[in-house]
């Protein structure tokens, strides 16, 4: 359902944050990117959900080419991806349900279903994540583990096939960390294709998780 074609993505200055990267991920699969900072994580997980774009190489998602996709396919891409990438970004003047209901907003979903099918569709999203009763919270006054499960449940309230977090677990405690990635896993045992950068792979490595490894923008074997 995702694939890399001989990818490589140079930024402007001339850093080769990937390089010749060919990769194949199937549907439901849960695969861990693992690699040292810089090694091009972010990158291969941006390129999936077209915040990048490939230098060279195709990336084919859902049968799209992300690299030459039209402007008006962005949307349709994006609905079928949840994203949680590093800085969660939640917005601390508005409240949890809010939060949640933003990318149904951006989507343009609310003026095609209903505020109150919104509001329905957030409030199950916090409930998969655990946070029920939160709604009308704000998010300052959040564990950093339960702003972490906001920004989850904005990436799934969509719905989407595909999940792509960016090292996830990076600054909260064991035990947050522990609560995640078993959130994450339920996931993908309901089938949802799971791709993950994280340095604490040994979270998902027992339960059938892929692991990779990149270093200078190539995979290790
Ligand atoms: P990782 O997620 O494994 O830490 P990244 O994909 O963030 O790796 O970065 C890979 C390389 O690309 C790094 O050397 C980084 O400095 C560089 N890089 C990432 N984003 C940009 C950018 N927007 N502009 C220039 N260089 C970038
Ligand atoms: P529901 O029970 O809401 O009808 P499904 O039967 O489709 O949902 O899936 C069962 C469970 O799998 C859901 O309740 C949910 O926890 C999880 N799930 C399925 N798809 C997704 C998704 N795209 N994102 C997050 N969770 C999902």
């Amino acid at each position: 359902m995702i694939q890399f074609d001989h990818v490589s993505k140079t930024y402007p200055g001339g850093h080769t944050a990937l390089d010749e990267l060919t990769l194949d991920i199937r549907h439901g699969e849960l695969l861990v990117l693992a690699g040292h900072s810089g090694a091009g994580k972010s990158t291969l997980l941006k390129l999936v959900a077209a915040l990048e774009s490939p230098s060279s190489g195709r990336v084919m998602v859902n049968g799209l080419d992300v690299g030459r996709m039209r402007q008006s396919q962005i949307p349709y891409l994006r609905r079928s991806l949840g994203l949680v990438m590093q800085e969660h970004r939640l917005l601390m003047d508005r409240s949890v349900l809010d939060n949640v209901m933003l990318p149904l907003q951006v989507s343009g979903e609310i003026a095609r279903t209903s505020k109150r099918e919104a509001i329905t569709r957030a409030s199950v999203a916090l409930e998969k994540v655990g946070l029920s009763g939160f709604e009308k919270a704000l998010p300052v006054t959040l564990s950093g583990g339960e702003q972490q499960r906001v920004a989850i449940a904005r990436a799934i309230v969509n719905r989407p096939s595909i999940l792509i977090a960016d090292e996830p677990t990076a600054h909260l405690d064991p035990a947050y960390a522990r609560d995640i990635a078993a959130l994450f896993r339920s996931f993908h045992a309901a089938g949802v294709t799971l791709i993950l950068a994280t340095h604490d792979d040994t979270l998902y490595s027992p339960y059938g998780a892929r692991r990779i490894e990149l270093a200078h923008g190539k995979l290790m074997q």
